[in-house]
């Protein structure tokens, strides 16, 4: 059987317990069994923060096995951030030693009377004191753990910002995040500062000859991949150069522009210059961490493993800096500080808008004078958010409550949706990506769909990145893949690049690794993807999301695109593509699944949670 440890932090009741087997077949594992459990156990109305909300700590069923890109772990909560369902991968060890441990779900409920940590060992599991560690950055409270328990064991954290509530903390394992929605700050609202396994490598496989046949053919294909050595030698910092200023897909100035003068000071190519290392999760050949350390300028001999493209984008964008030095040291210490790289880069975005329009002014910023392409002020808000200080205090609620805060207009600089704040692609450039945002369960995450078709994937088909219709369809195939795909918590970067790696491999090592014939076909692994993906979509029915939520910053509908290569582009139709979508979904004109599409989804029993909110 597979299984699940239940953590009761409340009382310290710790038990095992089997994942039933109608589950684990229904929903396969990974993101699967994270959308159902949570659907199942967290009611309509939780308070995010408060006690009955849980935190879901996920690994795959061929996580720990040789199999290249199949070990990283997903946390599953109700955000914080968003109030919608959220779903947040990290990479690292973790998830292997997990699945050691005999264990593919971790359930933590209530909260610990103080400053706790679950340690996980040969079947036996305590919650520990962890006010040594409790206030501590995510490095030292590692290093400290690793003192206690040895090189054997592996660890997630969080840190300083989680337990101060920044809303957008996230979950770190080594200096890999769960980085998105507020993972990290759920975690400390249940006063859990980490969770902590000694495990030995074991490998039990239904049919290990088959499975290593697979291993080898996947060995293969990622070294015949046409993307697979760009991609091991620069990571992901390519995407600066292409899509990012090629196709006009960086948003520079809080989402305004998509030309920064200077920007060839960011190129992958500089950051390759100050590349020292490149480490992977465990099992992964593509190792897209770089460890760099910056050369020279004010921040020389900072180190950090990274920044990959987003925080790349995050620390230059928003406040139009170009100052390569600056990001490595704000990737340092959003990680230290334990919260995400591209809310935070959303965040100060938005203040240096609202400082040049005046509604923010050095009164409101302790000082600070925000003006673009100066790096400083922004190093100081990141250290301010993490820390709750000042005009931090205020950005640390993300864009959409800072706004509601602030007043004088300031929502319409606030670029988010759901709540979640946009990563670092442009929506009027790229459509469809667009789409993906304003669909996404969890609000505006790249991740949950990122549309390769606007950019040279022809599957199923190319889409002309401008075009305003035509193109409902492929947002809800991007939408529904990844969610096959995270069924096994399958990396996407290769996974998204179906030369390398895609549903048939994974369902033929998923029969070789359980048995389980089922999951041998890529359409049925393509059905749970849906299913699980209209699951999540029902849990934010519950809570009162619907059409009205699928939407971006009004900007994207209002003021053209300045500058770059899609200057004057503006999002023209986006209804049309909002139709295309719920029809394809087979959901009604309020974003609803029809009672026929939850049948013939196998949700029927969802039907009577959702039935009031159909149109
Ligand atoms: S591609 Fe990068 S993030 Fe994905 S599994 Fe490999 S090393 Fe980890």
């Amino acid at each position: 059987m597979r299984k699940l440890l239940r953590v009761n932090l409340s009382n310290g009741a710790i038990k095992e317990e089997n994942i039933p087997q109608k589950i684990a077949t229904d929903y396969v594992g990974g993101r699967g069994f994270g959308a159902r459990y949570l659907y199942d156990e967290v009611a309509p109305g939780t308070d995010p923060l408060g006690q009955q909300n849980k935190l879901l700590i996920v690994t795959g069923a061929l996580a720990g096995t040789s199999a290249q890109s199949l070990s990283k772990w997903v946390v599953v909560t109700k955000s914080p951030l968003t109030g919608t369902f959220a779903r947040s991968y990290g990479g690292g060890d973790f998830g292997a030693w997990l699945k050691w441990a005999g264990f593919e779900l971790v359930i933590l409920e209530g909260k610990a009377a103080k400053p706790s940590y679950l340690y996980i060992k040969d079947g036996k599991y305590e919650i520990r004191d962890a006010s040594a560690i409790w206030g501590k950055t995510t490095s030292q409270a590692q290093e400290y753990l690793k003192k206690q328990h040895g090189a054997k064991a592996r660890m997630i954290c969080i840190g300083p910002a989680a337990e101060k509530m920044v809303r957008y903390a996230g979950v770190f394992s080594g200096r890999r995040a769960a980085g998105r929605g507020g993972t990290g700050t759920v975690m400390a609202s249940k006063n859990l500062k980490a969770v902590v396994v000694e495990a030995e490598r074991k490998e039990e496989l239904a049919n290990p000859e088959e499975f290593k046949k697979l291993v080898k053919q996947q060995v293969k294909n990622f070294e015949e991949g046409l993307g697979f050595e760009p991609f091991r030698d620069y990571g992901t910092a390519m995407g600066v150069d292409v899509p990012g200023f090629a196709m006009g897909t960086f948003p520079v100035r809080n989402f305004r522009s998509a030309d920064l003068e200077g920007w060839d000071k960011l190129s992958f190519l500089q950051y390759a210059a100050i590349t020292q290392k490149h480490s992977g999760c465990y099992a992964c050949m593509l190792k897209c961490g770089k460890t760099r350390t910056v050369t020279e300028g004010p921040y020389a001999g900072v180190t950090s493993e990274g920044p990959q493209y987003e925080s790349i984008w995050a620390f230059a964008g928003p406040t139009a800096c170009t100052d390569l030095g600056a990001t490595v040291k704000a990737d340092y210490m959003c990680c230290e500080l334990g919260i995400d790289t591209i809310s935070t880069g959303g965040c100060i975005g938005f203040a240096y808008e609202l400082f040049e329009k005046g509604i923010l002014t050095t009164k409101d910023t302790d000082g600070l004078v925000l003006k673009y392409g100066d790096p400083e002020p922004m190093l100081k808000l990141v250290e301010k958010i993490g820390r709750r200080e000042g005009l931090g205090d205020i950005l640390a609620e993300g864009v959409k409550r800072a706004a509601e805060h602030i007043g004088k207009g300031s929502a319409h600089y606030a670029m988010h949706v759901k709540g979640l704040e946009m990563p670092g692609y442009e929506p009027r450039s790229l459509k469809a990506l667009g789409m993906n945002y304003a669909l996404g369960n969890m609000g505006a995450n790249h991740c949950y769909g990122y549309t390769q078709q606007e950019i040279g994937n022809p599957k199923p088909r190319l889409l002309d990145a401008a075009a305003d219709e035509g193109k409902g369809d492929i947002v809800k195939y991007n939408h529904d893949y990844v969610a096959s795909v995270e069924l096994v918590n399958a990396c996407t970067f290769p996974a998204h690049n179906l030369e390398l790696f895609g549903p048939e491999i994974i369902g033929k090592m998923l029969v070789a690794a359980l048995g389980e014939t089922k999951f041998g076909s890529a359409d049925y692994l393509s059905h749970v993807g849906e299913k699980v993906y209209n699951l999540e979509r029902c849990f934010n029915i519950r809570e009162g999301f619907s059409r009205k939520d699928d939407t971006l910053p009004k900007r994207m509908y209002t003021e053209p695109l300045e500058g770059g290569m899609r200057d004057g582009e503006l999002y023209r139709k986006p209804d049309v593509i909002i139709d295309e979508y719920y029809e394809a979904r087979g959901w009604d004109k309020n974003g609803i699944p029809t009672e026929a599409t939850l049948k013939r989804l196998g949700l029927e029993e969802m039907d009577k949670d959702i039935v009031k909110f159909r149109r």
